[in-house]
């Protein structure tokens, strides 16, 4: 369970991008609906511990996230909006250099971890290809691998779907769907149905505040 209270963020220039969000966010794949900048992508950094918020608190599984960082950092799989890097290198390769960085050194377990993961991905089969040679959705879909070396227990996916046809956007759902029973996944989107085809449970923000949240069907009814 990911806890906000009064969460709040202004930038330099004003913007008041997180206005006194409060949230309760259980396991499951979790839809942060809103247009763009509506400030999911700021509360998204926030959680990430990649920015502070300047007032308001975060709960972890009932840790201090402002307080402790570097606990949650441990649980935490993150793919940011526009994830960018994509070498010249096969996606095998890479996730065995990332499964390294993220504490996985011995070579039997890595090796297990990283296979599952480009089972669970789809991407056995191009496993010895050039990320760089990726089409969109299957670079999604390393994303996702890298975030979820190290079986973290929370996963934070900033508007994944963006740019993927209906196949590969599907695929991508259905992968987010399947992560886990005790990990939280938050799937930051604009699209509606993002939100209403798989997520249990979801909320909706605008101008930095929470407009509505729970169930997708019975919450988007109220508006
Ligand atoms: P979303 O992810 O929903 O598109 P953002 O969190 O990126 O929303 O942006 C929310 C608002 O905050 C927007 O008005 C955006 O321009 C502004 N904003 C985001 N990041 C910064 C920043 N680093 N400095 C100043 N303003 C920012
Ligand atoms: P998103 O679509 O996720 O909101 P943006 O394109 O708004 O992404 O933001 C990309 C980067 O630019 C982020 O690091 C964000 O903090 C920064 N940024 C966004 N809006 C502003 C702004 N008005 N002033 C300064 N930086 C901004």
């Amino acid at each position: 369970m990911l806890s906000l209270k009064q969460l709040n963020k202004t930038y330099d220039n004003g913007v008041h991008a997180i206005d006194h969000i409060s949230l309760e966010i259980p396991t499951g794949l979790f839809g942060l609906l809103g247009p763009n900048g509506a400030g999911k992508s700021s509360l998204m950094r926030t959680i990430a511990t990649l920015q502070d918020a300047d007032s308001g608190t975060i709960h972890f599984n009932g840790v201090d996230v402002v307080a402790d960082k570097a606990a949650l950092r441990r649980q935490l799989g993150y793919l940011p909006q526009d994830f960018g890097v994509y070498p010249k290198v096969s996606a095998l390769e890479l996730l065995n250099h990332f499964a390294i960085l993220k504490g996985l050194t011995h070579r039997g377990e890595r090796k297990e971890a990283v296979e599952a993961l480009l089972q669970l991905t789809n991407l056995w089969e191009a496993r010895k290809r050039a990320v760089a040679s990726y089409s969109g959705g299957m670079r999604q879909r390393f994303g996702i691998a890298q975030a979820l070396l190290g079986a973290p227990k929370l996963v934070i996916v900033d508007e994944p779907t963006a740019g993927l046809d209906p196949d590969e956007r599907n695929r991508f759902l259905n992968l987010l769907a399947r992560i886990g029973e005790n990990v939280v996944v938050i799937l930051s989107t604009h699209i509606v149905e993002d939100v209403t085809d798989l997520c249990p449970r979801m909320a909706m923000i605008a101008k930095g505040r929470v407009l509505i949240e729970g169930a997708p069907q019975a919450a988007i009814a109220t508006l």
